[in-house]
């Protein structure tokens, strides 16, 4: 299947060509037809897979064939995207190629003034990018005008979920068109995903996609117990013994990120950390250095970490194993990507036992132990409770002891998609829906205004 054949424009494949894309990404040739003929989305692709130029690319196309000759043009493309990151890459992208047939886009996103905002708005736009919090602020004080947008784009909507803006989303709808065609992408595909799908999306194609690089066992995992006080010890250890130049390190808590931060800058290791407690001007200059090979560790939350695309990098390290299984998955998927090899390894104390477990159910595969001389195992045993050590962990821990050091291929990492679930738990919609049958409106889900 080539670029050519999915019925892009000269343009658009030009500057498919310039990003140096030779063939197109299982999403990309499956969903960019069925985007082009106008029809509702619901996909199941996270980062990684080429899912972003799956829509940049026909949306651009489709609003490029009929634009408005008015001055101040009203937006016709929508995005909501859970993070900044991840609209920032969106948005770079729709410029990159909306530029090539005379599109404006920008994008939307809060933590920052809103008067510039405003002002970009004002002047006329095609396409917006934005996280939902801040187009609903727009929208709200009608400073931005949604009664034109012809197509709407849920991306990584499991994660907005999670991120609990459900409500901000279904507000947001009710300022759209009935009329209009909506895509919906999520890595996972829970009951909160359906019941907004129901909500949004008029009879949807469905597409599936495995994940392109953890799914081609690209990552190697495994996991290093230690005592919680020397997990930094060990983490310059590694860093260091193993020559990493380039390691991300996920800790749970903006604190604890800084905190790290500063040990490994004591320790000698340059390294920042990327959290939304950042400014968004540091984070953008904090990626950039690392990136361009200038920061040897980026230690970084879920969320600020959420749509990282750093290209081939080779180190993913679990300082804190995640609360929520499924983001181990995400996490591990920032590695091995674009068909490179990756390592990923989770330092383990002892009262993270219980988080480990439920990944590994999540997996459904144990991830081999790791020691290091340095670093004596006797501490997890120690601190775990009788009652959460299961049979299943002292079988695979008595193996993992008589296996060589050296870290070993684990099994891929399957999609988590029938295993998950979102924290948000059940939609607002859900109730909403349940005890207001009527108003769930026919085309589109639409509901009336309260
Ligand atoms: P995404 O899933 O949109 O975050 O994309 C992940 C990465 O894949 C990005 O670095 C893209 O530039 C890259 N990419 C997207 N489409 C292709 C393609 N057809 N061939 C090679 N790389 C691609």
């Amino acid at each position: 299947m080539s670029f050519e054949s999915l019925g892009l424009r000269a343009e658009l494949l030009s500057g498919i060509d310039a990003q140096g894309y030779t063939t197109p990404t299982p999403i990309q040739t499956q969903a960019i037809p069925v985007i082009l003929e106008g029809c509702d989305l619901l996909a199941g692709a996270q980062t990684g897979t080429g899912k972003t130029a799956a829509f940049a690319l026909p949306i651009v196309q489709r609003l490029s064939e009929k634009i408005p000759s008015e001055k101040r043009r009203r937006p016709r493309a929508l995005v909501l995207a859970p993070t900044r990151e991840l609209a920032a890459q969106v948005s770079e992208q729709m410029q990159f190629y909306g530029r090539r047939l005379s599109l404006r886009s920008t994008m939307i996103y809060g933590g920052v003034n809103i008067q510039a905002q405003i002002e970009r708005l004002h002047r006329g736009i095609d396409i917006v990018v934005a996280t939902p919090g801040r187009l609903l602020d727009h929208a709200e004080r009608k400073t931005i005008n949604l009664s034109r947008i012809e197509v709407l784009v849920l991306d990584e909507a499991d994660r907005m979920l999670d991120l609990g803006f459900i409500d901000d989303i279904l507000k947001v709808a009710e300022y759209l068109p009935q009329d209009r065609q909506s895509l919906l992408f999520s890595a996972t595909y829970s009951q909160s995903i359906k019941d907004l799908a129901d909500e949004l999306l008029h009879r949807p194609r469905r597409i599936e996609v495995a994940r392109r690089n953890i799914a081609a066992d690209a990552v190697t995992q495994a996991i290093y117990p230690v005592e919680r006080g020397r997990k930094r010890e060990m983490l310059s250890h590694l860093i260091r013994k193993g020559d990493w130049n380039q390691v991300l390190v996920f800790a749970r808590t903006r604190y604890g990120a800084d905190k790290l931060t500063d040990q490994l800058l004591f320790d000698g290791i340059k390294a920042a950390a990327i959290h939304s407690n950042k400014s968004q001007s540091i984070r953008t200059r904090t990626l950039a250095e690392f990136k361009r090979g200038e920061l040897r560790v980026l230690v970084a939350t879920d969320v600020a970490a959420r749509g990282l695309d750093i290209e081939r990098l080779p180190h993913v390290v679990n300082y804190d194993l995640p609360q929520v299984p499924e983001d181990y998955v995400h996490r591990i998927g920032r590695t091995g990507r674009a068909g490179e090899d990756g390592v990923a390894l989770s330092l383990l104390s002892p009262e993270e036992q219980p988080l480990l477990h439920a990944i590994e159910k999540l997996l459904k595969y144990a991830i081999p132990r790791r020691t290091i001389a340095e670093f004596p195992q006797i501490a997890v045993r120690r601190g775990v409770k009788a009652k959460t050590r299961k049979a299943s962990d002292a079988r695979s821990r008595s193996k993992e002891r008589a296996a060589k050091p050296a870290q070993t291929k684990a099994r891929s990492v399957k999609p988590p998609a029938a295993a998950a679930s979102t924290k948000s738990g059940s939609l607002r919609s859900k109730k909403t829906v349940e005890e207001r049958p009527a108003q769930k409106l026919g085309r589109r889900g639409q509901r009336s205004k309260r």
